[in-house]
């Protein structure tokens, strides 16, 4: 039944983007391309009210089709989920061609180049390290059959069929005299299914991969078309925009480590908006004398969205980079003046709709949202930053689909509305997970507030037991089943592949191993999923908290891996706990417990962890890495 919905959204998706596309709209996008015209009659005849109508459709549909192929995204995939997005959102670099190509005006083709760069960034960067991640997602029964396809098979097929899109594209042009608008509205098209076949695609490891070529293909159609664009008369900048992006985009997506990729991901929100917010400057100051109705409206929220998201995520980033402090910055009346800023913003923005020729105000929008995002980042600590990044991302995608509506270009609202909406369902899946509202994230500067509420002193709790390394050898090697709880420690640790050998070790010896995956553990939602393929896990080993919680009572040993938050019982028993409802991985319920972490210090939530002072638990002090090598030598011995 679902399915047959989203055949029927989709069909119906295509046939409102096709008549879009045709007739009425060829008008929209001479005026989203076409350089001023020099009179005012042929000013009137290039210029017709855009169809916001045709666009709020396309905009609403793709959501609904966003919606039901994401939410089938398993929560293993929920990392390259969010850098496929990413990287497919960068369609915003067909809006940039056409800028830095058109000869509008010397400062138009500058801020055009500007964005061509960041939006190649996004492309080239996103699909590089999504890839890099899927190629990790492999089964034992994949691993066995070695199977696997590499890049350069679908290189030579993929060349040629780039070659007859720029073919097809001049012959009918040129021969059959169609507008080559007409004919880039049809390859549009072709690029929206092959993106949203490409987002399905993740919904499994096995077809992921091949998933994403197609969505690299439809890329690739969209940007080579649109250097076909008859406003396009100059290619330099174009060129130049591209090369710098592509190498810097490849650098990142090929040499950035695993462990990076959440401060990756907000880098690159921070240039999609960037590139949106200064298309959209471009646009204003070409055509602002010669706005047609409610036409600042769209191009208002374009350069807000996008400046907010610019600072917002460029704070994010440097927060987990550590280049800035992680915890909150928090002064009084914070929210209080936040809000006034809010509030002057949306006023500013409501004059202009009405008076868009006030030139000193749009720039004055511009600066109070870029002054909103970074104010909106700062008393959020950096271990929030996931939800704030899923959020934004969202807020990147709503600047992109902004832009669409700006330059009538469709598939500009499809990929804007599939990006806002799997943002939003990413930071609603993280929120529930940690049991707490989106509002409490943006505005409870968490971390700084709980650590003062911690419940009764360590001492009333019972005892902590300690263990040394050559035990647990000796408790292993006894033992016929052992769930690994893996948690944030494991990344600070880089112990992935320490804990992948001892699993392999294991294994060798009989002894059944599995992962037990909690949807928050770590700092981004399947943050251990990408870890633990990195160290060659096969995906089938690793099991979702409701899958693995059965399990525990019957699992000899439950070895936590710098887990604290996600295995606290407290977040069942004990309703003054800031972590109370929160769904955890049931720890307790195991035979005997052993935790790896270096010291007593509570995790991201700053509460104890009553697991500790269980009767079962046994402490193994030190950093993840070194203790796990200590125990594959202990039992090697
Ligand atoms: P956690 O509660 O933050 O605990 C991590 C533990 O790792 C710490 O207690 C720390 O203890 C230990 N650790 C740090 N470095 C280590 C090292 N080198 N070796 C060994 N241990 C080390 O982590 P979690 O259990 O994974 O829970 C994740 C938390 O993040 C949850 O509260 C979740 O709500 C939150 N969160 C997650 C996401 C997401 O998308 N995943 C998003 C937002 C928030 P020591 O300092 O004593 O070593």
């Amino acid at each position: 039944m679902k399915s047959l919905w989203l055949f029927f959204a989709g069909m119906l998706l295509a046939v409102v983007f096709s008549s879009a596309g045709c007739g009425k709209s060829e008008g929209e996008a001479a005026h989203a391309t076409n350089p001023v015209p020099e009179t005012k009659e042929a000013e009137e005849a290039a210029r017709s009210t855009p169809n916001y109508e045709v666009g709020l459709y396309i905009f609403i549909l793709a959501g609904f089709l966003g919606y039901h192929v994401i939410s089938r995204v398993p929560p293993l995939l929920h990392t390259p989920l969010m850098s496929a997005t990413n990287a497919i959102s960068g369609i915003s670099l067909i809006g940039s061609l056409v800028v830095a190509g058109a000869d509008y005006s010397i400062f138009s083709t500058f801020l055009g180049f500007i964005a061509v760069a960041c939006s190649s960034t996004n492309v080239v960067g996103g699909f590089l390290i999504t890839d890099r991640m899927l190629k990790m997602f492999k089964s034992e029964r994949d691993k066995s059959e070695a199977r696997s396809w590499a890049r350069p098979q679908i290189i030579v097929p993929t060349a040629i069929g780039l070659l007859l899109v720029g073919a097809g594209i001049y012959w009918l042009e040129h021969l059959k005299n169609i507008p080559a608008r007409v004919v880039l509205s049809n390859l549009y098209i072709v690029s929206s299914v092959l993106f949203i076949l490409g987002l399905k695609g993740l919904s499994s490891p096995k077809h992921a991969r091949k998933g994403m070529f197609l969505a690299e293909f439809g890329m690739l159609v969209a940007i080579v078309g649109t250097l076909f664009d008859p406003a396009i008369k100059n290619y330099v900048w174009i060129v130049i925009g591209l090369v710098i992006g592509s190498t810097a985009g490849a650098t990142m997506g090929l040499r950035i480590p695993m462990t990076a990729v959440p401060q990756r991901t907000a880098l690159s929100h921070s240039l999609g908006a960037l590139a949106a917010t200064l298309v959209g400057i471009a646009h204003y100051l070409l055509y602002r004398d010669h706005f047609v109705a409610l036409e600042m409206l769209p191009l208002g929220f374009q350069v807000v969205i996008g400046g907010l998201t610019f600072t917002g995520s460029l704070m994010a980033a440097a927060k987990l980079q550590e280049l800035l402090p992680g915890a909150p910055i928090t002064y009084k009346f914070q929210n209080a003046s936040n809000f006034l800023l809010l509030g002057v913003l949306v006023l500013t923005f409501i004059y202009l709709i009405f008076v868009p020729t006030a030139v000193g105000l749009f720039f004055l929008m511009v600066l109070l949202a870029l002054g909103f995002g970074f104010l909106l980042v700062v008393p959020i600590g950096a271990a929030d930053m996931p939800v704030v990044i899923a959020l934004l991302n969202s807020y990147a995608g709503l600047a992109d689909a902004a832009m669409g509506f700006v330059l009538m270009n469709k598939i500009q609202i499809i990929t804007g509305s599939l990006d806002g909406t799997s943002g939003f369902l990413l930071s609603l899946l993280m929120c529930r997970a940690m049991n707490r509202s989106a509002v409490n994230v943006l505005f409870g500067a968490f971390g700084k507030i709980e650590k003062e509420e911690q419940g009764p002193a360590s001492e009333a709790k019972g005892t902590v037991r300690s263990i040394v390394p050559d035990e647990v050898g000796v408790l292993l090697d006894s033992a016929r089943s052992v769930i690994v709880v893996p948690g944030y420690g494991m990344a600070v640790a880089q112990a992935q592949y320490a804990v992948s050998d001892l699993a392999k070790m294991l294994n060798k010896r009989g002894i059944d191993v599995k992962y037990a995956i909690h949807p928050v553990a770590g700092r981004m939602p399947g943050h251990m999923n990408v870890l633990l393929a990195e160290a060659n896990v096969p995906y089938d080993q690793l099991y979702e908290m409701e899958q693995i919680n059965p399990y525990f009572a019957e699992a000899d040993i439950a070895l936590v891996v710098g887990a604290n938050d996600v295995t606290n019982p407290a977040a069942k028993n004990n309703k003054s706990s800031p972590l109370y409802g929160m769904p955890i991985l049931e720890v307790d319920r195991a035979k005997s417990i052993i935790v790896l972490k270096r010291s007593m210090r509570p995790g991201f939530a700053g509460v104890d962890n009553d697991l500790y002072y269980n009767s079962k638990c046994m402490m193994l002090f030190g950093d993840a890495k070194e203790s796990l090598n200590k125990l594959f030598a202990a039992l090697k011995g």
